[in-house]
């Protein structure tokens, strides 16, 4: 047999074994037959989080979660994933599963339940109480089908799918990594995590189930968060160890500013509490609601006595209270702001007061915390930070080593960064590839991108619409771009308005047109202006009645529409400022 003759012998035997069938098998015959990720919503950023994959009629939903708007987007509360595709689809959605409780990746259920249907929902135990929670508020409750999971679950999802929900570590308890089997391929979300080798008051991360899925991982989705930051993520046992030593010294009473969704701190200075002695009280709304969920599923076990009500802070001697309040981020409403305001109720700060901020610094909000914790030291209270020397805070999301051996433990045969702006999700690229991953096999998605797997590759498919739908108060959706850009003009330069009295027989303006500004101009010192203003508005009328009297009733809306063309005009060269200008006429 000639060479090239065998070469073709050994193709069509190779073609026809078993492997290569199950290859084909795997990689499927048509479009419709190839497995389908949708970034839908929060992979260009921190918050929103949604992603869906679906195969063949199928879909399931990773995570739902809100973001909050731009400093620019008045009066907007929240942003939620879009969800105009999958409304179409909602027959075919058969899960939503849930990677951990925070509002970025549960946020947006309690609008999205709704408009779909109300698909089940998988959720860890922590998860699924804040869930249920929320759904009692806006008495949803009777509706949504919630199913709790846990360590050992693995759940067959319709007709294709297997999801294995794997335990890992991050700053809220039952925090998962999920992995998802369908018949053309798998994928594996990371979901928020960090390795922690000491763990406040759960287990490790479940090492063993994550090096199980070696060599089976076609696609992971690993976030990004602390992608530029070098070594491992610091242990909470560290922290909590550095916080007993500091408030055991003190003599006086200690108040510690901590985020209300790290519920590891929590659980840390509430054992911190009844080590030292102190009773606690806790100020905030969400805090409350946080320790509650936390007691009930058990992950606090504390004794009702151990809290005390803000109104009885006197009843204690100062070595034996400890404060834990929201506010480290110098919120103008939290309750630290208000206690550095001398606003609050009950708490008023006293030489001998030491404020811990157990929390990291949110850059925007960097000089608002300044001027909080200046206000505190001028009250005479003593103030530690978190520092390089003395580590009171610890992120839930793992450095650079940590992403590194979630990849060694996994070897995904791709890998797509997500959870973090772009700036980050590019630095992840690039430690990735140092890693040793194929630069081509690293994903960068966009929202709303469709991914294809074919041919053992990922290809971009279409772009589905994943622009962010506003929630206004109870309103959902119906703040469009125009109410927006009115906001934002209104915000920036006030509104000017001008009232014009027509003659209804000869339709000729009637005495002087009336002015109204707010927020633009005080018109005691712009007589000038006004007075070019008034000069168009006849301009404009005389122009407008001669093209229109030929008709029967001439077009006043036409009138109103140039009239305040002309005006804009002349304000912005006049003034540079562009008010909303809105004329009426009676
Ligand atoms: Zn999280
Ligand atoms: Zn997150």
């Amino acid at each position: 047999m000639k060479s090239s003759e065998k070469l073709r012998t050994f193709h069509r035997t190779w073609y026809n074994s078993s492997i290569m069938k199950k290859y084909n098998n795997r990689v499927g015959n048509g479009k419709e037959d190839l497995l389908k990720l949708c970034t839908l919503s929060g992979t260009t950023e921190i918050g929103r989080n949604s992603n869906f994959i679906q195969y063949k009629d199928e879909i399931i939903m990773i995570d739902a979660g809100y973001s909050f708007p731009g400093q620019e987007m008045y009066g907007i509360d929240y942003l939620i994933p879009n969800t105009k595709y999958l409304k179409k689809q909602k027959k075919n959605i058969k899960a939503i599963l849930i990677t951990h409780g925070h509002l970025d990746h549960i946020g947006a259920l309690r609008w999205i339940l709704p408009e779909l249907d109300y698909p089940p929902i998988y959720a860890g135990g922590f998860a699924k109480s804040l869930i249920e929670a929320k759904m009692k508020e806006y008495k949803l409750e009777k509706k949504v089908k919630i199913y709790g999971v846990d360590r050992k679950s693995q759940i067959q999802i319709g007709k294709y799918f297997k999801a294995t929900f794997v335990g890992i570590n991050h700053s809220i308890p039952d925090a998962f990594s999920i992995f998802i089997q369908s018949p053309r391929g798998n994928i594996f979300f990371s979901g928020d995590f960090k390795f922690d080798l000491t763990p406040a008051n759960e287990p490790q991360s479940d090492y063993e189930k994550l090096k199980s899925l070696r060599g089976r991982v076609d696609l992971a989705l690993i976030e990004s968060t602390n992608a530029t930051v070098p070594g491992r993520a610091p242990s909470e046992k560290m922290i909590s160890e550095n916080l007993l030593e500091i408030i055991s010294k003190q003599k006086g009473r200690v108040i510690v500013s901590a985020f209300s969704s790290l519920i590891t701190r929590l659980y840390s200075l509430i054992d911190i509490a009844k080590k030292t002695n102190r009773k606690v009280l806790l100020a905030g709304r969400s805090l409350d609601l946080a320790i509650k969920i936390a007691r009930e599923n058990g992950y606090i076990k504390v004794e009702d006595n151990l809290f005390i009500k803000d109104k009885d802070i006197n009843k204690y001697p100062d070595n034996q209270l400890l404060i834990l309040c929201t506010g480290s981020q110098g919120e103008r409403f939290a309750v630290l702001n208000r206690i550095s305001l001398n606003e609050h109720r009950n708490i008023r700060i006293k030489r001998g007061d030491l404020v811990i901020m157990s929390s990291s610094e949110i850059p925007e909000n960097i000089s608002n915390i300044e001027r909080m914790t200046d206000r505190l030291i001028s009250l005479g209270a003593e103030l530690m930070k978190d520092t390089v020397n003395m580590k009171i805070h610890s992120t839930g999301h793992g450095n650079q080593e940590d992403i590194r051996a979630m990849v060694e433990f996994i070897r995904p045969k791709y890998v797509m960064p997500i959870h973090g702006s772009l700036t980050f999700r590019y630095f992840n690229k690039q430690n990735l590839e140092k890693w040793g991953i194929n630069p081509n096999n690293i994903l960068l998605t966009d929202d709303g991108q469709v991914w294809e797997y074919s041919n053992w590759q990922w290809k971009r498919g279409k772009n589905i619409e994943s622009k962010p739908i506003l929630i206004d108060g109870l309103g959902v959706g119906d703040i469009g771009d125009m109410v927006l850009k009115d906001r934002k003009q209104l915000a920036e330069y006030g509104i000017f308005s001008v009232i014009l009295n027509l003659s209804a027989n000869t339709h000729k303006i009637l005495g002087k047109p009336k002015f109204l500004s707010r927020g633009f101009i005080y018109f005691k010192n712009s007589q000038s202006l006004l007075k070019e203003i008034t000069n168009t508005i006849f301009d404009e009328h005389r122009t407008w009645l001669s093209n229109e009297q030929n008709r029967a009733k001439p077009d006043y809306d036409k009138f109103k529409e140039s009239l305040e063309k002309s005006l804009a005009k002349l304000i912005y060269k006049k003034t540079e400022r562009e008010p909303i200008i809105m004329v009426s006429m009676i």
